[in-house]
């Protein structure tokens, strides 16, 4: 069995190394000469350090604590003992995992007519699947929103990441540590120039540079999830309340490594997981908020008022029922989940 890969970022640099440690060979080809060149504010919760490797090496700080903010008034402060993420030297990270695999740079993949193909016109051929880890790139409008960020010198704490929330926007504003400063960032369901807007109250530091990108929102594509080659956010699978979307892409991965592995169809494998119910159970809040079942300032509301532990147990995707339930309240469960 041979599979090609397209796309060098977390989802399929974890697929081609999922696959080689179970004797499966693949090739992954990347558009870009190296990994994790993509924006992105390197936030990974703890989760995935069994499954990919993640070097001491790559981890610039150790989260323990999180502050949230709604239209400018500090809600929650939460700081422990216990870790509940990282923020990662990304491309670090990947060029790790990378050094395991194969890959093949500056290889931009061509589909037209069911075919792949290099730039030069090659066929990929002599393989027996062909993955699509393509990320965001192969998404429309429809399925994403924009991101913007800056990276300030301000000097955030290297524990703590702030999220800020408004009765006005789908969507939040993040300072998150840096190495050298931080990352102030904002995504929501809102032109660039409105979000610029928002996140002008939150820009602390000296601005060293800008970037932006568009990020999935709307939960899994069912239509490629049934397709079976597509995994990463090329499928869907960000967190839609939150953008995380490295942890879920990694998750996505392995899905689909075992069911190469074990000949079964990737949708049953990853319908399976809790990180695609929990996707799931967020795209239907988002998609809520966008019917007007509920407001985008009640939703921050209920975000806000709630247990910081249960919050946060939503935000990453570790729940149940019982805790939606608890966060939304049985009336809007029904009107949102039904
Ligand atoms: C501003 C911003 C901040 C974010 N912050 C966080 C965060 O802190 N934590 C978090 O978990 N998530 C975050 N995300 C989301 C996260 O970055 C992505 O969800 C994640 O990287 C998706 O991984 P992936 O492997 O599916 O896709 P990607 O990381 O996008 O990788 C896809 C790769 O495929 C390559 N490619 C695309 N098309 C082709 C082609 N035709 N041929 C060859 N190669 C191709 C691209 O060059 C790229 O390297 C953020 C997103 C944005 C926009």
């Amino acid at each position: 069995m041979r599979v090609a890969i397209i796309g060098a970022g977390p989802a399929g640099l974890s697929l081609a190394y999922f696959l080689k440690r179970s004797g499966i060979e693949a090739e992954v080809f990347e558009s870009l000469n190296r990994p994790g060149l993509k924006p992105c504010a390197w936030g990974l919760i703890t989760g995935i350090e069994d499954l990919v490797p993640l070097r001491k090496e790559s981890i610039i700080s150790e989260i323990k604590g999180f502050r949230i903010y709604l239209n400018g008034k500090l809600v929650f402060d939460v700081r422990g003992d216990r870790k509940l993420g990282y923020i990662i030297d990304k491309p670090r990270f990947l060029e790790d995992i990378a050094s395991e695999v194969e890959v093949r740079y500056n290889s931009h993949v061509i589909k037209r007519g069911g075919e792949y193909r290099l730039q030069d016109g090659s066929l990929l051929k002599g393989y027996d699947r062909v993955i699509e880890a393509t990320g965001h790139y192969s998404l429309g409008k429809e399925h994403a929103i924009p991101a913007i960020q800056y990276i300030t010198d301000y000097q955030q704490d290297p524990e703590i990441v702030e999220f800020y929330f408004y009765s006005g926007l789908l969507g939040y504003a993040w300072v998150f540590p840096d190495r050298n400063g931080a990352k102030i960032g904002i995504g929501g369901w809102a032109t660039v120039d409105t979000l610029k807007e928002f996140v002008k109250g939150v820009l602390k530091g000296r601005v060293l540079s800008f970037h932006g990108a568009k990020v999935a929102d709307v939960g899994i594509i069912e239509e490629r999830l049934k397709q079976g080659n597509y995994i990463g956010e090329a499928l869907g699978t960000v967190l839609p309340l939150t953008g995380e979307g490295i942890r879920p892409s990694i998750l996505s991965a392995w899905a689909m490594a075992e069911a190469i592995k074990e000949g079964k169809p990737f949708e049953k494998v990853f319908k399976s997981m809790r990180i695609y119910s929990a996707i799931q159970y967020q795209a239907k809040i988002i998609k809520g908020v966008k019917e007007g079942k509920i407001s985008t300032g009640g939703l921050s509301r209920v975000l806000t008022s709630s247990d910081p532990d249960l919050v946060f147990k939503i935000a990453i995707g570790e729940f149940g029922k019982l805790d939606m339930l608890k966060l939304v309240g049985r009336a809007l469960y029904d009107v949102l989940f039904r």
